[in-house]
């Protein structure tokens, strides 16, 4: 494979503020926080993006999809509610190729999205 920043996070070769983690996930602080709360949630399988979601056995999207309400409901988010956003392909401006999900939290957000 092509490098991958977040397979080197996931294989700790770059060092990243981990907030949760099993054997399918890490959820990390994102490092240009867009709001007071601002992770991401990535499988720990590459997959390019959610395009590619059924290269991911179903078990791997369930711990991911999990993952994510496990840790809103631990950070306090789900009262006032938050954004969970996957970028996807060049019109959304994904940045990193290995699929993401921003989970952003503890301030308010504008729909529709800039
Ligand atoms: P996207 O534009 O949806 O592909 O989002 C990529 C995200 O990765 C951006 O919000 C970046 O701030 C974030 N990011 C880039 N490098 C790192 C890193 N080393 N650790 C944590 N987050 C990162
Ligand atoms: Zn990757």
């Amino acid at each position: 494979m092509q490098y991958c920043l977040f397979c080197k996070i996931i294989n700790k070769e770059i060092k990243s503020d981990i907030v949760y983690e099993n054997d399918d996930v890490l959820i990390f602080k994102d490092i240009n926080p867009r709001a007071p709360v601002h992770l991401l949630a990535v499988p720990k399988k590459h997959i390019d993006s959610i395009v590619d979601i059924d290269k991911l056995a179903s078990g791997e999207v369930y711990a991911l999809m999990t993952s994510i309400s496990k840790i809103a409901k631990e950070l306090g988010l789900t009262d006032s509610g938050f954004r969970v956003v996957a970028n996807t392909g060049n019109a959304a401006g994904q940045a990193v190729n290995h699929l993401h999900f921003h989970i952003l939290g503890k301030r308010n957000f504008n729909w529709p999205p800039g």
